[in-house]
């Protein structure tokens, strides 16, 4: 099969990791959740007690401090995150970092910082890229885009799900709230805000199971591929 590039867009938490993760396990090509690399930002801002409203601080942290995923099958989040030698795998799954990671996406510098890494990422092709932007900035030309949506209900109870099965003491209310706001912020930001691009397709999984979705894509990686 030709290595294409493989763009995923959405709103939070609906399913573009598993779905991603599992395709690019079963056609072994790279992943990369561009996600992380915002969260990790976000982060480094935090533990150094940066206010997020300093967007030039903000915007040099990201400048200084480069990110680095690399691929971990064995994890749900499919890769290891780093910044220098510190592992913020788990740190950035953080309800502090869920609060402010939207404000800090939409800082344009710092975004148009991790948009050259991701770009670079996808020179070779083979790669399946999971965002807010990558179907409408990060990888316009990639020869397949989906948007993955569900009902923001469907969304929180999912996620909802997750995090008490890791063990976490969490309120259905506050998750839904949280998705929500950052939906708000990511969808109407002026610096590439998210929404589907013309030319993705769009797959609602509200009454789909994880394994349903997963095969649908990878029917349309194969016709893509050819
Ligand atoms: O995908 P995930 O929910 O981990 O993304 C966290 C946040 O990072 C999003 O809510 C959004 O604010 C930001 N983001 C972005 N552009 C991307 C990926 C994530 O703005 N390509």
């Amino acid at each position: 099969m030709k290595k294409i590039n493989i763009a995923f867009d959405g709103p939070a938490a609906s399913g573009k990791t598993t779905v991603a993760i599992s395709v690019a396990k079963k056609i072994g090509w790279l992943f990369v959740d561009t996600g992380a690399m915002y969260r990790a930002v976000t982060w480094l801002a935090l533990k150094n007690n940066i206010d997020i409203s300093d967007k030039d601080s903000v915007i040099k942290l990201a400048k200084e401090n480069p990110v680095i995923l690399k691929q971990d099958f064995s994890l749900p989040s499919g890769c290891r995150v780093y910044i220098a030698d510190n592992d913020i795998t788990t740190e950035i799954k953080s309800a502090g970092v869920n609060k402010n990671v939207s404000d800090v996406a939409k800082i344009s510098e710092v975004r148009k910082c991790l948009v050259a890494q991701q770009k670079k990422m996808a020179e070779n092709g083979g790669v399946i890229m999971v965002g807010r932007d990558i179907t409408t900035v990060v990888m316009p030309n990639a020869e397949l885009k989906i948007y993955l949506d569900a009902s923001v209900e469907e969304r929180a109870k999912r996620r909802f799900k997750e995090e008490i099965e890791s063990g976490k003491d969490v309120k259905f209310e506050d998750i839904k709230k949280s998705i929500e706001n950052r939906d708000k912020i990511d969808s109407e930001r002026e610096d590439s805000p998210l929404k589907a691009s013309e030319d993705s397709i769009i797959l609602d999984s509200t009454n789909m199971t994880a394994e349903q979705v997963i095969d649908e894509v990878v029917k349309l990686v194969e016709e893509r591929g050819k």
